[in-house]
């Protein structure tokens, strides 16, 4: 592990990695994979969740391409420098802020979206020129193995490097000096891994998980409301850090959504979901496991059933679920969503403002004022209104979450910025000197004067 990232560094401070031309060919080699290996890759997802190939054009390759397209497109105007105005006490001077590379960063990633989250952030990293170690997860085998025999072959080797392992590898690698590190998964993890950053003062982004809420009222199109929820909830079988964990509401509002939600449910996967190829998989047994001991904290409405060897757990939606039940003390991370009834919007937002600030929240309301209410009330990664999931899609948006739910952002310029440093630029000619005859002693009066003048505080 030294070793490699020593190579890395070398390759970094040799300074191969910050022309635009060898970020943009970095980014193209991605691209080309994604494209000449998606039988591969579909394939992978396949075995590690039991994805659909739709699904993994939608949420995994697809968006890694958008995500590229974007960034090439865009690239000379982020790494531009920028000029900036120089107040009137210091000119004649020029000041601009230039973008630079950090170094090398390492991408720890997790298992749920396997590909997407090893290369999102490594294209964010490239493009801004670093040399960039990627450490996939061990719990996805088939995506990390995929990775780390298909990348070497697309991208340059001095500085792009891809190490498969488990908790043993990634400690050895945390040992390491990076310049950045992107975490992505649980916050217990990204504990660790801010306190081995902190050894070395390097920057983290933790991009971690826990409770996005979904909260409805009566002024929706409920049928509506309740297939966009229970799609943003099944889809990788609720495996997906900005799913709706559960569903806030009074308690009129929720009996009529549940059977709208088993209908919702019952649309998209039909009668058997088992058998339904576009349904996935729990990634390991110990995680089912986790998730059938949720099964009695309230009444089953749909689903319920499950098949310990084929990791299948059917979508299932739970009524009467109360706020102190087991349930609600921790992510879910599958596919079951309770129902938790409020006695109003006050209740609601005081539900939610008092608990970890969360990834993304959800409100589905046409009221205006809900919706500013939700808005100035709480605080959350995201906030979406009768669209879950999917502001992650907006490359103008930042992603990332705040407090428990994460640190910094990423995503179009924001991954950009994530993974450079943006240094100051002065620029002050010697001549004329203007600073002799106001701010260096000795002081007089007329100095004083001149001061006081400039920094507007006239007496
Ligand atoms: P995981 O188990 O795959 O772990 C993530 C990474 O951490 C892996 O690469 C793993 O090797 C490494 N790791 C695990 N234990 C470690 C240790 N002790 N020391 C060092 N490294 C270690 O994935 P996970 O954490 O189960 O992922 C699920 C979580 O991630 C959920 O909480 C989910 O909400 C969150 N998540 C967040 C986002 C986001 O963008 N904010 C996206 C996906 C998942």
């Amino acid at each position: 592990m030294p070793a490699l990232v020593a190579e890395m560094r070398a390759g970094f401070r040799s300074g191969l990695t910050r022309p635009l031309a060898w970020r943009r060919e970095q980014l193209a080699g991605i691209r080309r994979m994604l494209v000449d290996a998606e039988e591969t890759l579909e394939a992978a997802l396949a075995a590690d969740l039991g994805k659909s190939p739709v699904e993994s054009q939608v949420a995994e390759i697809g968006f890694l391409i958008s995500e590229i397209d974007h960034t090439v497109a865009n690239l000379a105007r982020w790494a531009k420098p920028r000029r900036v105005s120089v107040p009137l006490a210091l000119q004649p001077a020029a000041a601009r802020v230039r973008p630079e590379p950090l170094g090398t960063v390492l991408v720890i990633a997790p298992w749920n979206y396997p590909l997407m989250l090893s290369l999102s952030p490594a294209i964010g990293a490239i493009a801004a020129g670093n040399a960039v170690v990627i450490k996939p997860s061990e719990l996805a085998p088939a995506v990390s193995h995929a990775l780390a025999t298909l990348l070497p072959l697309y991208l340059d080797r001095r500085a792009i490097a891809v190490v498969e392992g488990a908790v043993p590898e990634t400690t050895e690698l945390l040992a390491e000096r990076f310049d950045h590190i992107f975490y992505t998964g649980n916050g217990r993890v990204g504990r660790i891994v801010a306190a081995a950053a902190a050894k070395h003062l390097t920057p983290v982004t933790l991009e971690l998980g826990g409770k996005s809420p979904a909260y409805v009222d009566a002024t929706v199109d409920l049928p509506a409301a309740a297939k966009r929820i229970a799609w943003a909830k099944f889809l990788n079988c609720g495996q997906t850090c900005v799913a709706p964990d559960y569903v806030l509401g009074d308690r009129a509002t929720l009996d009529r959504l549940a059977p709208l939600l088993a209908a919702a449910v019952h649309d998209l996967y039909g009668s058997q979901p088992a058998r339904n190829p576009d349904y996935g998989r729990i990634v390991t047994e110990a995680h089912l496991d986790r998730l059938l001991g949720y099964l009695g904290d309230g009444t089953i409405v749909t689903g319920g059933d499950a098949d310990r060897a084929d990791r299948f757990l059917a979508p299932t939606v739970l009524a009467g679920v109360s706020r102190d039940a087991a349930i609600m003390s921790e992510e879910i991370f599958g596919p079951i969503l309770p129902l938790v009834a409020v006695e109003d919007l006050s209740d609601a937002i005081a539900f939610v403002a008092e608990r970890d600030k969360p990834l993304s929240l959800y409100v589905f309301s046409e009221d205006a004022a809900v919706r500013r209410r939700w808005e100035a009330e709480t605080s959350s990664g995201a906030l979406a209104f009768n669209a879950p999931v999917l502001h992650l899609t907006v490359p103008e948006l930042p992603f990332g979450g705040v407090g428990e739910s994460g640190t910094g952002s990423y995503h179009g310029e924001r991954s950009f910025l994530t993974f450079s440093h943006e240094k100051a630029i002065l620029s002050k000619p010697l001549s004329p000197d203007t600073l002799g005859p106001t701010i260096m002693p000795p002081f007089t009066e007329r100095k004083e004067g001149i001061v006081r003048r400039l920094l507007g505080k006239l007496r």
